[in-house]
């Protein structure tokens, strides 16, 4: 991370160039200029002695390997100074599952947001109830007044910002002002941003998880996740890691690597084509609102000013209504959108969705039909004629 100045002292590089440069050791790869893929289990010791003391800088496969350090040097490189250690899970809900799971045991509380990815919910109130620990959804946008909602036991609060469904920006430092005054641990489902454009554990933030799944790898090929901690978090992690024996496999740990090394240029066209959609689409006559934290006029944009140095390419668009069969049309209609979950890929997404069945702390009535949008790395022209034909078969089903 950090590399000699002219002065000959350590600087710190811009996120850009860590991304290249982070978890690279070319002299240990014979001049190759990226590490091999480890696959293995058995790591073998040279002498009695050394099997005895267990010293060895891997130890068996499932604790790691070159592979797999190298991965968690550039994600540490990317989140900052304040990151102690980074996990990786084989899908991003296990890095949610495992990060809940380290830091909560019978009796505790946690708090979560009401804009969480739906199987975190699911998570909270499938298996941390089992366990004895109990759920309390909140407000997103509740901020500072978070405080009335804690309880003795509460251990941990779960944000996403922005929720990637509906787009709410929580107050992520206050937030943390509260349940660290209380003794809580903060957790932040990054992956909307990733730490490139969102250094969630400079803002206060404990755990910063990522569904590698999707910027990350960026390719739309793997499922992984990651989990970075700060010092206090870290050892509750590692430890839960290592006794749930949560790992990845190696060709995925290499998708994921390989995927950091192009996420800045990826993510920057993400933003410039993600912003420039999400302004023709506010401007269409067949769209109520456009769910977008960096749109001027989005409820969250002060915060995502303040707390954000970039947008990904995932938004929502609220419809003016309209039956379902005309929203049907045009998703039907549209060829360079394609339909399915996740994103973060190189290509359009676009899905309907319906947020009103489960939230708990908060009514969502958006008062039309709902899309949710991933703006790929196709050209916007191309983009906007393909929708272009969309609302014509829209307009021309009703
Ligand atoms: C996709 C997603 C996850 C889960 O990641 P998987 O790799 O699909 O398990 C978690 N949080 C958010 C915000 C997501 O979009």
């Amino acid at each position: 991370m950090k590399s000699p100045g002219p002065d000959g002292k350590p600087t710190q590089q811009q996120a850009e160039t860590r991304l290249v440069t982070a978890g690279r050791d070319p002299k240990a790869q014979k001049g190759f200029v990226n590490p091999a893929v480890f696959h293995g289990s058995t790591v073998l010791y040279p002498t009695a002695d050394d099997l005895h003391a267990h010293r060895a800088e891997y130890t068996y496969g499932r604790h790691g390997s070159p592979t797999t350090r190298a991965l968690q040097d550039v994600m540490m490189a990317l989140e900052g100074p304040q990151c102690a250690g980074v996990g990786l899970a084989p899908s991003g809900l296990a890095a949610i599952s495992t990060t809940l799971l380290s830091v909560t045991k019978a009796g505790d509380h946690v708090l979560v947001c009401d804009n969480a990815y739906r199987p975190t919910r699911n998570f909270c109130n499938g298996v941390l109830s089992r366990y004895g620990v109990e759920t309390t959804y909140f407000d997103p946008a509740i901020g500072a007044a978070i405080e009335k909602l804690f309880k003795p036991t509460t251990r941990a609060v779960l944000v996403e910002a922005p929720g990637s469904q509906s787009f709410e920006m929580p107050d992520i430092p206050a937030i943390a002002e509260v349940a660290h005054a209380r003794g809580a641990l903060v957790i932040d489902d990054n992956t909307w941003a990733t730490p490139l454009f969102h250094r969630s554990l400079d803002l206060g933030v404990d755990i910063s998880m990522q569904a590698a799944t999707k910027y990350i790898g960026g390719h739309s090929d793997i499922m992984f996740g990651t989990i970075s901690a700060n010092a206090r978090a870290w050892p509750m992690i590692t430890e839960t890691i290592r006794l749930l024996g949560v790992c990845a496999g190696p060709d995925d740990v290499y998708l994921a690597l390989r995927g950091t090394r192009t996420l800045a240029v990826r993510l920057a066209q993400h933003h410039r084509s993600g912003l420039e959609m999400a302004r023709w689409l506010a401007a269409r006559p067949e769209v109520a609102r456009v769910l977008h934290p960096g749109l001027e006029s989005d409820p969250g944009h002060a915060i995502w000013k303040r707390d954000f140095t970039g947008a990904s390419g995932l938004f929502s668009i609220v419809l003016k209504p309209v039956p379902q069969k005309a929203v049907d049309a045009l998703l039907d209609t549209v060829d360079l959108f394609g339909m399915g979950f996740s994103w973060g890929g190189f290509e359009s997404l676009i899905i309907p969705f319906d947020c009103e069945g489960y939230r708990t702390a908060t009514k969502w009535s958006p008062g039309g039909p709902t899309l949710r949008l991933h703006i790929g790395l196709e050209n916007v022209d191309d983009l906007k004629a393909d929708l272009d034909r969309g609302f014509a078969a829209l307009k021309a089903a009703q």
